[in-house]
Formats: structure tokens, sequence, C-alpha cells
């Protein structure tokens, strides 16, 4: 076993557990055995574990040639066992771990990397792998090669929120001058209006002074919201989404919408995040199909939305394949993703619509089909071809 560095921190929100994190970076340039074909490749395997569960992000450096696809696979020494993943498919037999690209992160250029995260359970699950292979070829970690000096801190999971880069939509609502929605934002209300309103509020915000606020009352026709003018319809292949929202009043059974995006795809009609049965869900207007699908297992398989705090809420829409994922506060929400393979209770309904979306704009705000009232706030808005961290 090489020696690992070994980090403690603390994790604020939950003083009574100490999470371990170990940073493993493994490094080897490998020749494929008979081929003569250069191959090679590098793992950063950074974990966060606390008694009980971990999560791990994991990090692959290509040093050999392009891959047009990749399948990285390695063995547990103990216990742990993966229960979900974002940005790769991660199946487990026994020890053995398989992940393999998505729909979307496939291509791994000569000196490129990709990375992918997981969350597992287990008791021992303070221990790293290290017999990592990269499309069956050894990175030959499992102790025929030395480790490199790992990163003095493990690199960070998400990019900090002021990186927008070249974001189509990157909004903390502080140039808004006055209360009504301006500049790049429009209060819209499509259909019909009644007592649903949009404001610019500079008494609560995640980021500064402002944000904006949306007062949505039960009913359709008291549905409002804030449209941003960006046109959307060329971002992708996958279309990357980050937004604080706060909201007042828990998710009701009745279902309800507080983003909603309008699709080429479906003539125009949304592709809509809301809530029903108390939890989080997806909705696509025009088959009213629903992720996850509302059966008690699949919306356990969903999150509530928190009321009267932040909430990180990040999705990632697939505009080439049916690919959908989302992220809470950086946890994946195993019942809000749609991975192309029909899963009960999950994505088998969701999936029976094979033209993948294609968002051209973005509306926060609140629209109810039956009962409930809600207040929320939205602030630090990104929408763009690359992922933003919360
Ligand atoms: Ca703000």
């Amino acid at each position: 076993m090489p020696n690992l560095p070994v980090r403690l921190l603390r994790r604020p929100w939950t003083a009574a557990v100490a999470a371990l994190a170990l940073a493993l970076s493994l490094f080897a340039v490998v020749p494929a055995s008979g081929s003569g074909m250069a191959s090679g490749c590098r793992v950063d395997y950074t974990l966060n574990a606390w008694s009980g569960g971990y999560t791990a992000e994991v990090r692959i450096t290509n040093t050999g040639e392009a891959l047009s696809g990749w399948r990285l696979a390695w063995t547990y020494g103990g216990d742990q066992h993966v229960t979900s993943a974002w940005n790769a498919t991660v199946t487990q037999t026994g020890h053995s771990v398989t992940a393999v690209n998505t729909a979307w992160n496939g291509a791994l250029p000569g000196g490129g990397a990709v990375g992918f995260g997981l969350q597992g359970t287990g008791q021992s699950v303070d221990s790293v792998p290290t017999d990592f292979t990269l499309n069956g070829v050894s990175c030959g970690g499992d102790g025929t090669s030395p480790p490199t000096t790992p990163p003095t801190t493990p690199p960070p999971t998400t990019p900090p929120s002021a990186e927008c880069g070249d974001a189509a939509v990157c909004e903390d609502f502080e140039d808004q001058a006055g209360p009504t929605p301006s500049g790049n934002w429009r209060f819209t209300a499509p259909d019909c209006q009644g007592t649903g309103t949009a404001a610019v509020d500079t008494a609560v915000a995640h980021s500064g002074t402002r944000s904006l606020r949306l007062d949505g009352r039960a009913g359709y026709c008291n549905h409002a919201f804030v449209a941003a003018t960006a046109d959307l319809s060329s971002i992708g292949p996958v279309m990357h989404v980050r937004m604080w929202v706060r909201h007042t009043t828990a998710l009701p059974a009745a279902h309800v919408t507080f983003v909603s995006m309008p699709d080429s795809s479906q003539g125009g009609r949304a592709l809509r995040i809301g809530g029903q049965n108390g939890a989080l869900q997806w909705n696509r207007e025009s088959d009213d199909a629903t992720l996850p699908a509302q059966s008690p297992v699949g919306v356990g398989l969903s999150r509530p939305l928190p009321t009267d705090t932040w909430q990180c809420l990040r999705f990632a829409v697939d505009t080439s394949a049916p690919g959908l994922d989302t992220w809470l506060d950086d946890e994946q929400v195993p019942g809000l993703h749609a991975d192309g393979v029909p899963t009960q209770d999950v994505d088998a309904q969701w999936l029976s619509r094979t033209t993948p979306p294609r968002p051209t704009a973005l509306r926060l705000g609140w629209e109810s089909y039956g009962t409930g009232d809600d207040t929320l706030w939205f602030d630090d808005v990104v929408v763009g071809s690359s992922p933003v961290g919360c």
C-alpha cells in the first residue's frame, strides 16, 4: 500500500462526524500490451469518507492516444458499495466496479482529462482503490509504480461560482435598478395572468443585496415567471444550469413548477422542474411525463426542496441524447436522473420519448396546477455549455 497522505476535515454541517479525506494520486504510463500503441492513464481518486458512507471525485487523465469512449475499472478491498454516480454510469459486481462514460463525455483526447463522481456506503470506506484500468489497460497503481506526490490540497469539486466563463446567462441581479425585472430579464405570464407577481428584492439575496422574488399563487392563471432574454438554443451539446433558490412553503402534493424552459423539441412546450407529492420532479409538458415516476419508490428517490434556506440547484440537460442529471446542494438526486436505460420508478416513462430536449430559454417563477402557494427567491443563475459549481 503506498504511503497515503491523510487530511482530516470536520464537516461544518455535522459537528459529530469527523470526515476523513484522502487524496490519492497515481501516475503511470503503461504501454498497451502487444499493440505498440501508446496508452496510459493517471487516476486521481479524491475520497471524502465518514462513518458508513463516502463520496469520491474521480479524475482520469489520458496519457495515451485519444479515446472515443472510456471504461474505468477498479476493485474495492473492503465492503464499499456504490449507490449513485454522476457524469458516469457506474456498476458494481462484488468488489469490482466499472465506470463508463455518459453519452456526452466519452471523447477523451490524448492529454485530456475527464471527471466523474460517486457516492457509496460501507464500513471500510476509508480505503482507496489502487488497481485502476482504463479500457482494460492498467494505470499501474497496483504497487508496481510509485505514486507521484499528490497535490497539497485536493482539487476543488466545483469551480467557484464567480467563474461564469462564456456562459450565456450569468446573473446575480445586482445591476437591476428598480423593482421591476429589466435588462436581461422580463416578467412573463404566458396564456393568462392572475395574482402571481415578480419583483427584484433588496431584502433577501444569496449574493450582494438583490435577488429575484416570485410570489406565486395556486391555480394555473396565477402563474408568474421572469424570463432571461438570452437565446439558449445553441447552448450544448449539454446545457448546464446552476441556480440558487430559496422558498417558503414545502412542495405540495399537487403538481407545481418553478423552472420552465420552452423546448423546441416539444414544439415550444416546456421542460419543467417543480414538485409533486412533496418532492422535486421534472415534467414534460407535451406528454406530461414525470421524472421520477410518481410511484412511492420513485418519489422516495427524489428529494424535498428545503424551505427558508438557499439551495443550490444544478442540472444538466443533454440536447443530443436522452440524458438528464440533477444535483441539489452538489448531491446528485437519483430520482432526477435519466441515463438512456429505462429504470422502473425512475425514468422508464420519461424515456418513452426518444427525441432529446432542446431548451431555448429559461423562465423562473411559479406555476400551480391545483393547490400550492409559494414565495421564492432566485439568485446567482448560470446557464452555459460547461458546468458551474455551487
Ligand atoms: Ca444577488
